[in-house]
């Protein structure tokens, strides 16, 4: 998608430091990081939001959750922990209507959802 940031991210038409890349999923710090640790793994396909998930991302999910595994393993969070967050549409309060989970950590979190 042409418009989207997190798009021009992935395609590297915007230049920010990739913390980790393959084929389908990259991720990068968050320019408004809410914890010490505040990272957004998002895949290379345009996907606007959870809703929009299709069967045939089944894999593509599944793969989300490995390369959080790993970036957990890199930033030393396994056994501290850490927050997963992914925002859908309006209520929720997505600003990027690109599918992205949040990994928070590097401080106790609260423990409020709402
Ligand atoms: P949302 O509210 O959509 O779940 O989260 C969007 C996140 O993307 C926010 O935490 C915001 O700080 C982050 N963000 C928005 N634009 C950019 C950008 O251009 N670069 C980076 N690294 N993060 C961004
Ligand atoms: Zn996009």
């Amino acid at each position: 998608m042409t418009d989207c940031i997190f798009c021009k991210i992935a395609n590297k038409e915007i230049g920010t430091d990739l913390i980790y890349e393959d084929e389908e999923i990259v991720a990068f710090n968050d320019i408004n990081p809410q914890a010490p640790i505040h990272i957004l793994v998002i895949p290379k396909k345009h996907i606007p939001s959870v809703v929009d998930l299709s069967d045939e991302d089944e894999a593509l999910i599944g793969k989300m959750y490995t390369v959080i595994r790993k970036l957990a393993k890199k930033y030393n969070i396994e056994e501290s922990g850490f927050r997963i967050i992914v925002n859908c549409k309006e209520d929720a309060g997505q600003e990027v209507p690109h599918l992205h989970f949040h990994i928070l950590a590097g401080k106790k979190l609260g423990t409020k959802i709402v």
